[in-house]
Protein backbone atom coordinates (compact mmCIF):
# COMPACT_ATOMS: atom_id res chain seq x y z
CA UNK A 1 0.00 0.00 0.00
CA UNK A 2 1.52 3.55 -0.78
CA UNK A 3 0.85 6.28 1.33
CA UNK A 4 1.94 9.86 -0.32
CA UNK A 5 0.40 11.64 2.93
CA UNK A 6 2.00 11.25 6.33
CA UNK A 7 -1.56 11.61 7.83
CA UNK A 8 -3.24 8.85 6.57
CA UNK A 9 0.04 6.32 6.77
CA UNK A 10 -0.64 7.79 10.46
CA UNK A 11 -4.32 6.44 10.81
CA UNK A 12 -3.23 2.82 9.17
CA UNK A 13 -0.45 2.83 11.82
CA UNK A 14 -2.89 3.77 14.90
CA UNK A 15 -5.42 0.37 13.69
CA UNK A 16 -2.03 -1.85 14.56
CA UNK A 17 -0.35 0.49 17.23
CA UNK A 18 -3.80 -0.42 19.36
CA UNK A 19 -2.87 -3.92 18.89
CA UNK A 20 0.81 -3.77 20.50
CA UNK A 21 2.33 -4.52 17.08
CA UNK A 22 6.05 -3.51 16.46
CA UNK A 23 6.94 -0.97 13.57
CA UNK A 24 10.19 -1.67 11.83
CA UNK A 25 11.32 1.10 9.56
CA UNK A 26 13.45 1.33 6.70
CA UNK A 27 13.93 5.19 5.24
CA UNK A 28 15.44 5.01 1.16
CA UNK A 29 15.84 7.37 -1.40
CA UNK A 30 14.12 4.68 -4.08
CA UNK A 31 15.45 2.75 -7.00
CA UNK A 32 15.44 -0.29 -4.88
CA UNK A 33 18.12 -2.73 -5.44
CA UNK A 34 18.90 -5.85 -3.67
CA UNK A 35 20.79 -3.94 -0.54
CA UNK A 36 17.68 -2.10 0.03
CA UNK A 37 15.72 -4.69 0.29
CA UNK A 38 17.80 -7.07 2.75
CA UNK A 39 17.60 -4.14 5.29
CA UNK A 40 13.65 -4.81 4.30
CA UNK A 41 13.90 -8.63 4.29
CA UNK A 42 15.32 -8.00 7.72
CA UNK A 43 12.48 -5.31 9.19
CA UNK A 44 9.62 -8.06 7.95
CA UNK A 45 11.45 -10.42 9.96
CA UNK A 46 11.74 -8.88 13.42
CA UNK A 47 8.82 -6.72 13.45
CA UNK A 48 4.79 -7.16 12.49
CA UNK A 49 4.39 -4.00 10.31
CA UNK A 50 6.88 -2.29 8.41
CA UNK A 51 7.62 0.63 6.85
CA UNK A 52 9.19 1.59 3.23
CA UNK A 53 9.78 5.29 2.61
CA UNK A 54 11.13 6.30 -0.68
CA UNK A 55 12.14 10.14 -0.54
CA UNK A 56 14.66 11.94 -2.44
CA UNK A 57 15.64 14.54 0.08
CA UNK A 58 16.78 17.71 -1.44
CA UNK A 59 18.20 18.83 1.71
CA UNK A 60 20.99 16.28 1.99
CA UNK A 61 22.66 17.31 -1.72
CA UNK A 62 25.21 19.60 -2.12
CA UNK A 63 25.37 19.00 -5.74
CA UNK A 64 21.91 20.04 -8.08
CA UNK A 65 23.10 18.12 -10.93
CA UNK A 66 23.68 14.96 -8.60
CA UNK A 67 19.83 15.21 -7.33
CA UNK A 68 18.27 16.01 -10.82
CA UNK A 69 19.34 12.85 -11.91
CA UNK A 70 19.26 11.07 -8.64
CA UNK A 71 16.94 7.83 -9.95
CA UNK A 72 13.34 7.84 -9.92
CA UNK A 73 11.66 4.89 -10.44
CA UNK A 74 9.00 4.69 -7.37
CA UNK A 75 6.59 1.85 -9.79
CA UNK A 76 8.63 -0.64 -9.83
CA UNK A 77 10.31 0.22 -6.60
CA UNK A 78 6.13 -0.22 -5.33
CA UNK A 79 5.95 -3.87 -7.43
CA UNK A 80 9.51 -4.92 -5.84
CA UNK A 81 8.26 -4.28 -2.09
CA UNK A 82 4.68 -5.74 -3.39
CA UNK A 83 6.57 -8.69 -4.05
CA UNK A 84 8.41 -9.42 -0.81
CA UNK A 85 5.22 -9.03 0.75
CA UNK A 86 2.47 -7.51 -0.04
CA UNK A 87 1.70 -5.96 3.64
CA UNK A 88 4.67 -3.43 3.44
CA UNK A 89 3.17 0.11 3.82
CA UNK A 90 5.25 2.29 1.37
CA UNK A 91 5.41 6.18 2.26
CA UNK A 92 6.92 8.12 -1.05
CA UNK A 93 5.73 11.69 0.29
CA UNK A 94 6.10 15.40 -1.55
CA UNK A 95 8.86 17.89 0.00
CA UNK A 96 5.92 19.64 1.52
CA UNK A 97 4.17 16.68 3.13
CA UNK A 98 7.32 16.03 5.53
CA UNK A 99 8.66 19.86 5.76
CA UNK A 100 5.88 22.07 5.45
CA UNK A 101 6.57 25.33 3.36
CA UNK A 102 10.48 25.58 5.01
CA UNK A 103 12.49 22.74 2.70
CA UNK A 104 15.26 23.70 4.88
CA UNK A 105 17.47 21.52 6.75
CA UNK A 106 18.13 22.12 11.03
CA UNK A 107 21.60 22.96 11.73
CA UNK A 108 22.98 19.87 13.97
CA UNK A 109 25.55 18.76 16.27
CA UNK A 110 26.90 15.31 15.69
CA UNK A 111 29.63 15.39 18.79
CA UNK A 112 32.22 16.13 15.50
CA UNK A 113 31.15 12.54 13.43
CA UNK A 114 29.56 15.05 10.69
CA UNK A 115 33.22 16.83 10.07
CA UNK A 116 35.43 14.56 8.24
CA UNK A 117 34.91 12.45 4.78
CA UNK A 118 31.33 12.87 3.73
CA UNK A 119 30.91 15.95 5.81
CA UNK A 120 34.01 17.70 4.82
CA UNK A 121 33.16 16.80 0.57
CA UNK A 122 29.22 17.05 1.20
CA UNK A 123 28.70 20.85 2.48
CA UNK A 124 25.46 20.64 4.75
CA UNK A 125 24.93 16.89 3.79
CA UNK A 126 24.82 15.85 7.84
CA UNK A 127 22.26 18.62 8.36
CA UNK A 128 20.26 17.59 5.59
CA UNK A 129 20.11 13.39 6.51
CA UNK A 130 19.72 14.76 10.28
CA UNK A 131 16.88 16.81 9.50
CA UNK A 132 15.21 14.26 6.57
CA UNK A 133 15.36 11.39 9.21
CA UNK A 134 14.33 12.94 12.12
CA UNK A 135 10.65 14.60 10.17
CA UNK A 136 10.67 10.64 9.01
CA UNK A 137 10.98 9.00 12.45
CA UNK A 138 8.33 11.42 13.66
CA UNK A 139 5.85 10.50 10.85
CA UNK A 140 6.20 6.66 11.23
CA UNK A 141 7.34 6.48 14.61
CA UNK A 142 8.57 3.19 14.26
CA UNK A 143 10.09 0.80 17.28
CA UNK A 144 13.46 -0.21 15.27
CA UNK A 145 14.86 1.51 12.15
CA UNK A 146 17.35 -0.06 9.60
CA UNK A 147 20.18 1.15 7.90
CA UNK A 148 23.05 0.18 6.19
CA UNK A 149 27.00 -0.03 6.80
CA UNK A 150 26.95 0.84 3.34
CA UNK A 151 26.77 4.29 4.51
CA UNK A 152 28.83 3.99 7.85
CA UNK A 153 28.80 7.55 8.86
CA UNK A 154 25.59 7.92 8.44
CA UNK A 155 24.78 4.67 10.75
CA UNK A 156 26.99 6.42 13.11
CA UNK A 157 25.11 10.15 12.90
CA UNK A 158 21.82 8.46 12.93
CA UNK A 159 22.60 6.85 16.36
CA UNK A 160 23.71 10.12 17.72
CA UNK A 161 20.05 11.86 15.99
CA UNK A 162 18.15 9.93 18.22
CA UNK A 163 19.74 10.26 21.62
CA UNK A 164 19.89 13.98 20.54
CA UNK A 165 16.07 14.27 19.92
CA UNK A 166 15.29 11.90 22.46
CA UNK A 167 13.38 9.23 19.72
CA UNK A 168 13.00 5.50 21.65
CA UNK A 169 14.12 4.26 18.78
CA UNK A 170 16.44 1.21 18.76
CA UNK A 171 19.11 2.06 15.38
CA UNK A 172 20.07 -1.26 13.49
CA UNK A 173 23.28 -1.85 11.21
CA UNK A 174 23.30 -4.12 8.32
CA UNK A 175 25.87 -5.41 6.23
CA UNK A 176 26.83 -4.03 2.73
CA UNK A 177 25.32 -5.72 -0.21
CA UNK A 178 27.78 -6.21 -3.26
CA UNK A 179 27.39 -6.86 -6.63
CA UNK A 180 29.08 -10.24 -7.87
CA UNK A 181 32.69 -8.03 -8.80
CA UNK A 182 32.63 -6.24 -5.05
CA UNK A 183 31.20 -3.34 -5.93
CA UNK A 184 28.88 -2.03 -3.10
CA UNK A 185 25.22 -2.07 -4.88
CA UNK A 186 24.03 1.53 -4.72
CA UNK A 187 21.49 3.12 -6.67
CA UNK A 188 23.93 5.40 -8.57
CA UNK A 189 25.52 2.49 -9.91
CA UNK A 190 22.70 2.36 -12.68
CA UNK A 191 24.36 5.61 -13.77
CA UNK A 192 27.32 3.76 -14.72
CA UNK A 193 28.41 3.00 -18.37
CA UNK A 194 29.30 -0.68 -18.55
CA UNK A 195 33.37 0.27 -18.61
CA UNK A 196 32.91 2.21 -15.81
CA UNK A 197 30.67 -0.61 -13.93
CA UNK A 198 33.40 -2.81 -14.16
CA UNK A 199 36.51 -0.81 -13.42
CA UNK A 200 34.47 0.35 -10.50
CA UNK A 201 34.76 -3.08 -8.94
CA UNK A 202 38.71 -1.35 -8.07
CA UNK A 203 37.13 0.46 -5.08
CA UNK A 204 36.38 -2.69 -3.44
CA UNK A 205 39.53 -4.52 -3.88
CA UNK A 206 41.02 -1.70 -2.69
CA UNK A 207 40.04 -1.53 0.75
CA UNK A 208 40.06 -5.60 0.73
CA UNK A 209 43.52 -5.19 -0.47
CA UNK A 210 44.13 -2.42 2.66
CA UNK A 211 42.47 -5.31 4.75
CA UNK A 212 44.87 -8.00 4.33
CA UNK A 213 47.85 -5.57 4.66
CA UNK A 214 46.73 -3.34 7.67
CA UNK A 215 48.31 -5.49 10.20
CA UNK A 216 51.90 -5.37 8.30
CA UNK A 217 51.80 -1.99 6.75
CA UNK A 218 51.62 1.75 8.45
CA UNK A 219 48.75 3.96 7.69
CA UNK A 220 50.45 6.42 5.85
CA UNK A 221 52.12 3.14 3.39
CA UNK A 222 48.47 2.01 3.12
CA UNK A 223 47.40 5.73 1.80
CA UNK A 224 50.40 5.99 -0.53
CA UNK A 225 49.34 2.60 -2.29
CA UNK A 226 45.75 3.71 -2.74
CA UNK A 227 46.35 6.81 -3.90
CA UNK A 228 48.90 5.38 -6.92
CA UNK A 229 46.31 2.59 -7.71
CA UNK A 230 43.53 4.76 -8.67
CA UNK A 231 46.39 7.57 -10.38
CA UNK A 232 47.46 4.17 -12.32
CA UNK A 233 43.28 4.17 -13.38
CA UNK A 234 41.57 6.19 -15.63
CA UNK A 235 38.53 5.62 -15.44
CA UNK A 236 37.93 6.38 -11.58
CA UNK A 237 39.37 9.40 -9.10
CA UNK A 238 39.82 9.25 -5.63
CA UNK A 239 38.38 11.53 -3.20
CA UNK A 240 39.24 10.52 -0.28
CA UNK A 241 40.70 7.33 1.11
CA UNK A 242 41.05 7.88 4.97
CA UNK A 243 41.65 4.73 7.92
CA UNK A 244 39.44 5.63 11.11
CA UNK A 245 38.12 5.12 14.11
CA UNK A 246 34.58 3.64 13.84
CA UNK A 247 34.30 5.43 17.60
CA UNK A 248 34.77 9.12 16.49
CA UNK A 249 35.17 8.61 12.87
CA UNK A 250 38.34 10.97 13.06
CA UNK A 251 40.95 9.93 10.32
CA UNK A 252 43.97 8.29 12.06
CA UNK A 253 47.36 8.75 11.19
CA UNK A 254 48.69 6.23 13.43
CA UNK A 255 47.79 2.67 14.68
CA UNK A 256 46.62 2.47 18.06
CA UNK A 257 46.39 -0.39 20.50
CA UNK A 258 42.60 -1.18 21.17
CA UNK A 259 40.92 0.60 18.75
CA UNK A 260 38.62 -0.37 16.00
CA UNK A 261 39.24 0.97 12.01
CA UNK A 262 37.65 0.71 9.06
CA UNK A 263 38.51 2.30 5.51
CA UNK A 264 36.54 4.69 3.94
CA UNK A 265 37.10 5.34 0.04
CA UNK A 266 34.78 7.85 -2.13
CA UNK A 267 35.63 8.27 -5.91
CA UNK A 268 34.40 9.16 -8.76
CA UNK A 269 33.32 7.48 -11.80
CA UNK A 270 32.89 9.98 -14.47
CA UNK A 271 30.30 12.30 -12.71
CA UNK A 272 29.19 9.51 -10.58
CA UNK A 273 30.34 9.58 -7.30
CA UNK A 274 30.31 6.17 -5.43
CA UNK A 275 31.36 5.24 -1.67
CA UNK A 276 32.63 2.50 0.15
CA UNK A 277 33.91 1.23 3.44
CA UNK A 278 35.10 -2.56 4.87
CA UNK A 279 36.51 -3.04 8.64
CA UNK A 280 40.09 -3.45 9.14
CA UNK A 281 40.83 -5.04 12.77
P1 LIG B 1 19.65 5.16 0.01
O1 LIG B 1 18.42 4.85 -0.75
O2 LIG B 1 20.90 5.12 -0.82
O3 LIG B 1 19.52 6.40 0.84
O4 LIG B 1 19.81 3.98 1.04
C1 LIG B 1 18.80 3.62 1.94
C2 LIG B 1 19.37 2.69 2.97
O5 LIG B 1 19.86 1.51 2.33
C3 LIG B 1 20.56 3.30 3.74
O6 LIG B 1 20.49 2.90 5.09
C4 LIG B 1 21.74 2.69 3.04
O7 LIG B 1 22.89 2.59 3.87
C5 LIG B 1 21.20 1.31 2.70
N1 LIG B 1 21.96 0.73 1.60
C6 LIG B 1 22.18 1.28 0.37
N2 LIG B 1 22.98 0.48 -0.36
C7 LIG B 1 23.26 -0.59 0.41
C8 LIG B 1 24.06 -1.77 0.21
N3 LIG B 1 24.73 -2.00 -0.90
N4 LIG B 1 24.14 -2.66 1.23
C9 LIG B 1 23.48 -2.43 2.40
N5 LIG B 1 22.72 -1.35 2.64
C10 LIG B 1 22.62 -0.43 1.67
Amino acid sequence: MIFHHQSSLQSELQKNRVQNRTVGFVPTMGALHEGHLALVKKALSENQITVVSIFVNPTQFDNAGDLEKYPRTLKTDAQLLKKLDDKILVYAPNPGDLYGDNVVSKKYSFGGLEHQMEGEFRTGHFDGVGTVVNLLFRAVRPDKAYFGEKDFQQLQIIKKLVSIEKLPIEIIGCPIYREKHGLAMSSRNKRLSKVQFEEAKIICETLKWAQSNFSEKSIGELQKHVSQTFQQNPHLKLEYFEIANIDNLRPARRKRKGNTYRAFIAAYAGEVRLIDNMALN
